[in-house]
């Protein structure tokens, strides 16, 4: 029997290596992720490519034409860091190394660095996925599987158990508006505390693009939407699935365009049954949304809505990377952050600038090039 990839020797022997780190080699590895090269840089401000002069005290180089300093992580998103190299490279590892998510106080505990350091760093990672998330349009060769997930604002369970009135019921769904609007909560049956957790939850849409006949998923991606209808899934459809795709959703009557969208569109009835006898499902969307679910309530312990699309895309690139080799997977997300610009989001965290709007796909397609 072939073993299986998360017994691989590479998986456990990462862990000796990352352990008896010095600071020397942590920046050589930095180097060598955004550079390609340790005897050589590239300076940051003319671009210059070569072995540059070295201030070995202050850990920076001086550029031979524009005679700028520069350190290995200027420019990037770490610019202007205060944490020691190794610590840069154990807080990479340690959010790696999560396959449902890194809590900020263990991490914090494990490198020895606060928690605000911790998700400040978290943070940056996750903006870079939020750009990296490859936005081909799925489907072509591949069945690809589409559904919808509630993240958020789940509220607490009430202290007596007790049947809720059919009206309550449809306040607190919003299919009937409240008469006192200053307190529908009541109307609603509801405490004040969950009536404001409620307004906190939303819906996520996935697709994910299968890798072959029991493999899994090969290619995923999510978007925080603002309902699971007709017009969300429309918008979805027309921008990240391929005219040619063979979709398979639940029986949601959300997916009821898909048909005239895509070429194939198969549904299963989750009343009745997971998967049909002729194989249609959606299970690797339920398979994502599952290891997002165990996140959130095991290790991150809940998501505000300003950052939830952060958070999904940490997720779909924890499934698209889920069989690499830990080394592996460091190594890409090493190179990935030593390479991207500069932080837009949580640089400046510490002085108080923050990112102030909530993003969703919206945000996605405004980057597209052209929208359909
Ligand atoms: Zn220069």
């Amino acid at each position: 029997m072939t073993q299986h990839y998360l017994h691989s020797k590479e998986s456990r022997n990462f862990a000796r290596k990352i352990n008896s780190l010095t600071n020397d080699e942590a920046e050589q590895w930095l180097a060598s992720a955004r550079w390609g090269a340790t005897d050589k840089q590239g300076c940051p401000a003319c671009g210059l490519f070569r072995k540059h002069y070295r201030r070995a005290k202050t850990r920076r180089w001086r550029c031979a034409s524009c005679s700028r300093e520069f350190s290995v992580t200027s420019g990037t998103p770490f610019h202007g860091r205060k944490l020691p190299f190794v610590d840069m490279i154990r807080l990479f590892a340690a959010f790696e190394n999560g396959a449902k998510g890194q809590s900020l106080l263990e991490a914090s505990r494990r490198v020895g660095c606060t928690p605000k350091t911790a998700q400040v760093f978290f943070g940056k990672i996750r903006e870079w996925m939020v750009h990296a998330m490859d936005l081909c349009p799925l489907g072509g060769a591949f069945t690809v599987h589409m559904d919808g997930g509630y993240f958020g604002g789940k509220p607490r369970k009430p202290n007596r158990r007790a049947r809720i009135p059919r009206r309550a019921l449809e306040v607190r769904f919003g299919k009937k508006a409240p008469k006192n609007q200053n307190q529908p909560w009541i109307e609603a049956g509801m405490t004040y505390q969950n009536w404001c957790k409620r307004a906190r939850k939303r819906v996520v849409i996935s697709l994910c693009e299968s890798a072959g006949h029991r493999m899994g998923s090969g290619r995923v991606m999510a978007f925080v939407c603002s309902g699971e209808n007709e017009a969300e899934v429309t918008r979805l459809a027309k921008n990240f699935l391929s005219p040619d795709a063979r979709v398979m959703t639940d029986e949601s009557s959300a997916y009821s365009t898909l048909g005239a969208l895509v070429a194939e569109h198969y549904t299963v009835s989750h009343a009745n049954e997971f998967s049909t006898s002729e194989g249609v499902s959606d299970n690797m969307c339920e398979t994502l949304f599952s290891r997002f679910r165990r996140s959130e309530y095991g290790t991150l312990h809940g998501f505000r809505p300003k950052y939830l699309q952060d958070y999904t895309c940490e997720f779909v690139w924890r499934e698209n990377h889920r069989k690499h080799a830990q080394d592996k997977r460091f190594r890409i997300l090493m190179i990935g952050m030593m390479t991207a610009p500069t932080s837009r989001w949580w640089a400046g965290y510490w002085q108080g600038r923050c990112r102030r709007e909530e993003i969703g796909l919206d945000y996605f397609l405004a980057r597209l090039p052209s929208t359909k």
